[in-house]
């Protein structure tokens, strides 16, 4: 995001929707968003880009001085999904759009449009990040107001504290070289979580960089590694996401393969979804070691 954010980017373009069960309720998640992350969205230069409906409800709830300025695009019925995911591929600075915050109601049959799906993949293709639960919008926005230098309002969000979190670690066949890059780089804030848990072969070779950095008995067993992505590992770790015992989800998606366990993949992410204030998952190696680093800075001011 540092080229969105440069001199020639006046400003951060959010595009910014809700599915409705998390649109209308006094405390819906879009409520939320702008009440938790408040302070982060006041710090940071957003144009929002907000479709249809949940700009409604964003007026109705008294919250558009915080949604300024903003666009409106069409209603979903009318194209608006559709028409966010041309600006997310669109290279001309002034109307693309850097990071879509979408709040999934995994039950809304809308979020499994295929506009809904090529929105996450196209995202993920241009390495802009793809936010589609509250707490992962809220630390997104935490995390980006300080890296633009707004160290006033850090704790704002959840609080942090690894050693009573886990992590899962998961990369498609093409990226888990990039997984084990980002794994080295970060392997100190990485080493504080209370757990890390992988899918099978990911695991394997993560345990590898373990005995590496560690030692041979050190490392052995630093991922509990579930069984092999398309063998069902996707699924073990996703229960630990609704049991809320993994909060974090690094899964280094191969958007350009055919996936066999497509639904394995789905399925992990609708469970993220599921508990939308509790976890968060990042889909792209950029994305990843930049949200890994800031997370360093900001435990640093903890
Ligand atoms: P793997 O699974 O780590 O066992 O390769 C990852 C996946 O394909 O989901």
């Amino acid at each position: 995001m540092d080229t969105a954010l440069g001199s020639t980017r006046p400003r951060l373009r959010i595009g910014l929707i809700a599915n409705r069960a998390h649109q209308d309720a006094p405390d819906s998640a879009l409520v939320q968003l702008f009440q938790r992350a408040k302070k982060s969205i006041q710090a940071l230069d957003i144009e929002w880009v907000v479709v249809g409906r949940t700009l409604d409800a964003i007026q109705t709830h008294g919250l558009t001085t915080l949604c300024q300025p903003h666009v409106r695009f069409p209603y979903g019925r009318e194209g608006g999904l559709m028409k966010l995911v041309a600006h997310v591929v669109n290279s001309d600075p002034h109307n693309s759009i850097d990071a879509v915050i979408y709040l999934i109601d995994p039950v809304d049959h809308s979020s499994i449009f295929p506009e809904a799906l090529a929105l996450k993949r196209q995202c993920v293709i241009h390495r802009k990040p793809f936010l589609s639960t509250l707490a992962a919008a809220c630390e997104w926005l935490e995390l980006e107001a300080l890296a633009q230098g707004d160290r006033d309002h850090v704790g704002d969000g959840v609080g942090l504290n690894l050693s009573q979190e886990s992590i899962a670690l998961i990369a498609h066949d093409a990226l888990k070289q990039n997984m084990l890059q980002i794994a080295e780089k970060h392997f100190s804030l990485l080493d504080q979580f209370a757990h890390r848990y992988a899918t099978g072969t990911t695991g394997s070779l993560l345990n590898q960089l373990a005995q590496k950095i560690k030692g041979e008995q050190a490392g052995r067993n630093w991922v509990k590694p579930f069984l092999s992505g398309p063998m069902g590992g996707d699924a073990q770790i996703a229960e630990l996401v609704l049991d809320q015992q993994i909060r974090r989800i690094l899964f280094l998606e191969d958007p350009h393969v055919a996936r066999q366990h497509e639904a394995d993949i789905q399925l992990l992410e609708r469970a993220a979804r599921t508990v939308t204030d509790f976890a968060l998952v990042i889909s792209d190696g950029e994305g990843s070691d930049r949200w890994l680093r800031l997370l360093n800075e900001r435990l640093k001011l903890v």
